[in-house]
């Protein structure tokens, strides 16, 4: 048989994580809190447990969640989605993205995406036959050039990626960017997958724009979020999509045979939490706190940055340190420091200055403060 992705190699985060392990280095690589998720969410769980939850969930969902998911999408962003119809519970944003993409690339459509990119989209892309069109972003600041995006949109253009924040450089996108995306994509039947599954994790006072917040833009949007990034459980594997009706109607499709229905306890459990408003609305202030801690420990080293905008990523910057391609850097850092982190060559393109690795900062403080010392030594 043919390979349907030949050229995929073993995930960057499985490598780094397991490096990390055998040679016992910190592990600031793979995106995942190294503390464990509210008691009360565990309580929760647990109370979930105890009752009649052990067989099929209904396929988009238990009722009372999408009812949670939509009441929080009113509060924060002020738009209405149909808990039955405009919302489905997905296993983590990783099935909500491959689902969306499934849905709706045929083979030879083109699909925009920027550079870098989180890895599940491309390979997905391929393997429905679609052809990932890639726009680098520009500059350490990772800005999108969004004449380059237009000028990349053709007869078949069929779905663009959008991901704010943005993992891996923490950029989030102004109302202005998403204003000039709308505006890119009105008179087109172009389909936005937005994935926002660090909605939450935004700094020093800035507002997550939501795809779902611009009527155009949420009118031809599928956007994908994640409990396990907000609640701490990336193990979890929960999340949900989110979509007008006539596009959720074709994501239930694929989704009815790639898993037809989502963990029934867990669904209750993060019902019950969701009705508390608090356990998101702080997010941004608490992984704020630890980004500045971070960031004030290593100022005087020889790391250079922009000071990440959200997602709990900050790009620390070594080509004042040394010449190594990232890859080499990142093994050396991890055996020889004892400190792991991700190269940022896996989620670019072509020929750009990839001296930067991406450290992972959804750490105890014990934690950053010794990742901070082995920083400032390098
Ligand atoms: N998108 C981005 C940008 C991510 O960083 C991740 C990793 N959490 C995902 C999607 C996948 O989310 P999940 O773990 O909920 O599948
Ligand atoms: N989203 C996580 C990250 O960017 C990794 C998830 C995974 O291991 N596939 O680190």
């Amino acid at each position: 048989f043919k390979s349907k992705l030949p050229e995929l190699p073993t995930s960057i985060f499985t490598t780094m994580s397991q490096m990390a392990k055998t040679e016992k280095a910190l592990n600031l690589s793979q995106g995942f809190p190294d503390f464990p998720p509210d008691p009360k969410l565990l309580e929760c769980v647990h109370d979930a447990m105890r009752k009649d939850y052990h067989q099929y969930a209904p396929l988009g969902g238990i009722f009372p969640l999408r009812e949670q998911i939509a009441e929080k999408i009113e509060r924060c962003y002020g738009a209405s989605y149909h808990p039955q119809k405009e919302i489905t519970v997905t296993v983590g944003a990783t099935q909500a993205i491959f689902t969306a993409i499934s849905a709706f690339v045929y083979p030879g459509d083109e699909v925009i995406v920027l550079k870098p990119a989180y890895d599940c989209y491309e390979p997905t892309i391929i393997a429905n036959g679609g052809i990932p069109v890639l726009v680098q972003m520009k500059g350490k600041e990772h800005k999108v050039d969004w004449e380059e995006v237009a000028s990349c949109i053709t007869s078949k253009t069929r779905m663009i990626i959008i991901n704010t924040p943005h993992n891996p450089s923490g950029r989030v996108f102004s109302k202005e960017e998403m204003l000039k995306l709308e505006n890119l994509l009105r008179d087109t039947d172009i389909i936005v997958v937005s994935d926002e599954v660090y909605e939450h994790l935004v700094f020093d006072g800035r507002q997550h724009e939501s795809a779902s917040k611009f009527p155009d833009l949420a009118s031809r949007s599928l956007v994908c979020a994640s409990f396990g990034k907000t609640f701490h459980i990336t193990g979890w594997k929960m999340g949900y999509c989110a979509s007008p009706e006539y596009l959720m109607a074709e994501f239930q499709k694929i989704h009815e045979f790639a898993v037809f229905c989502v963990n029934h306890p867990l669904q209750h459990a993060l019902t019950a939490y969701l009705k508390n408003p608090d356990h998101y609305l702080g997010l941004g202030k608490f992984f704020e706190e630890k980004r500045n801690l971070f960031l004030k420990g290593i100022e005087d080293s020889r790391f250079a940055f922009v000071r990440t905008m959200g997602t709990y990523f900050q790009l620390l910057d070594y080509s004042q340190i040394s010449m190594e391609p990232d890859m080499q850097m990142a093994e050396r850092l991890t055996k020889e420091f004892g400190i792991a982190s991700i190269p940022i060559s896996v989620f670019n393109k072509g020929q750009v200055d990839n001296r930067q690795l991406r450290f992972c900062f959804a750490k105890k403080e014990e934690t950053l403060n010794r990742a901070i010392e082995i920083l400032q030594k390098i």
